[in-house]
């Protein structure tokens, strides 16, 4: 059986890294220009020098001044899973703009003790709070299923985690939903929406939504994973609502980073003086160098590896890319950094994985090994290689 995730067909037969970052050119959607440099050096460039910061920081509180409740109820939803950006968004709303956030999180598979502690710290800092947890027997059926055959068993969180926020936009009346950084733009992908403050209705459906979830579910039911009373009505937890409710209702979603320079490193400042944030005590996250990035979630290490083994750059390019970008550090130390951490096999919690989609290391390993594309991978005695390792 091959199935193989459908962007990894239309990626460029030659791997090539940005001369500027260390980001290669395997990244879904990122452009290089003549010189060499990727889209998202190339954005990073406007964002530190040619944006007027003070006029769009005046825009967003012009937002805010439309949408601010004058009797205190929710006037923006903001989609939070405890983590540094988020809960720096939420407290900068409520703090400078005078907001009244309502904060979502749409439950990971498996909760970090750390990313439970930071949103219950985040939640006791005064912010109200809703936890959508979707069925467990489901949501290990479509994570397994989207592993299996997409090599990416984040998918189905990432449908859940994208809908959810808009889902109680709708349920609540609250016409705001505020995110934080329009991810193509900040770690390369299209670049078509760099110039607007929101991603347009029908973007977010092509982007977020091209492998289709009611797809992902009928393979999970013919292969078995899902039980006998199982159907559709169980996946609208995950479904985004209908846009035209949304465009009725007058919902209109904005990133804070289109207003705001966005340099996670001041988040997480930001989010441990005001918001409670804690570091991992376990120290570095596996599969790169950073201790504050992303916690909350368990099984994200394997979401990173499996990005490695598709499009050989993983957790560590991604993050020391941005930091090069943001000048905390040269290229010649990220590139260290990378060949050092990228691709680091996740095996704290590998056993608890393997729990979770039911999989024995055997089949996990014959699983990963079919997302390896030949122009990216080398077998050299008895172990896999990077073609084009960066230098
Ligand atoms: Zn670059």
């Amino acid at each position: 059986m091959s199935n193989i995730d459908p962007q990894q067909l239309l990626l460029p037969q030659e791997v090539v890294y940005c001369k500027k970052c260390v980001m290669s050119n395997q990244r879904p959607r990122i452009t290089f220009n003549d010189t060499g440099v990727c889209s998202a050096c190339t954005y990073s460039e406007t964002k530190h020098e040619g944006v007027d910061w003070e006029l769009k920081q005046r825009l967003f509180a012009e937002l805010c001044d439309r949408h601010r409740s004058k009797d205190g109820s929710y006037d923006v939803v903001v989609p939070c899973s405890g983590g540094k950006d988020s809960s720096t968004i939420a407290h900068r709303l409520k703090h400078e703009y005078g907001m009244h956030p309502l904060s979502v999180t749409f439950s990971p598979p498996i909760y970090t003790e750390i990313g439970f502690k930071n949103l219950r710290s985040f939640i006791d800092k005064g912010f109200d709070h809703i936890l959508v947890s979707p069925n467990g027997v489901i949501n290990r059926a479509l994570t397994k299923t989207a592993f299996v055959h997409l090599g990416d068993h984040n998918e189905i969180f990432d449908h859940g985690q994208m809908s959810v926020p808009f889902q109680v936009a709708l349920q609540y009346g609250i016409k705001l939903v505020m995110y934080g950084e329009n991810g193509e733009a900040e770690y390369g992908g299209t670049s078509r929406n760099n110039d607007l403050p929101g991603m347009p209705w029908d973007d977010f459906e092509k982007i977020y939504y091209s492998t289709g979830l009611d797809n992902l579910a009928d393979i999970a039911n013919d292969m078995g994973y899902l039980p006998k009373e199982y159907t559709k009505k169980d996946l609208d937890v995950y479904r985004m609502p209908e846009i035209d409710k949304l465009e009725n209702l007058g919902v209109e979603m904005h990133w804070f980073a289109f207003y705001h320079k966005w340099i996670p490193q001041e988040n997480f400042y930001y989010a441990a003086t005001h918001t409670g944030f804690e570091v991992n005590p376990e120290g570095r996250t596996e599969g790169t160098y950073s201790k504050y990035a992303q916690l909350d979630d368990l099984t994200d290490a394997f979401l990173y590896y499996m990005m490695h083994v598709k499009y050989g750059f993983g957790r560590t390019t991604s993050d020391a890319a941005h930091e090069v970008r943001d000048g905390h550090i040269n290229r010649d130390e990220a590139v260290a950094l990378v060949r050092r951490y990228d691709g680091e096999f996740p095996s704290r919690n590998f056993k608890k994985f393997m729990s979770y989609i039911d999989l024995e290391h055997s089949e996990f390993t014959e699983i990963v090994d079919r997302f390896r594309l030949p122009h990216i991978w080398k077998k050299v005695n008895g172990e896999w290689k990077l073609r084009n390792e960066i230098s």
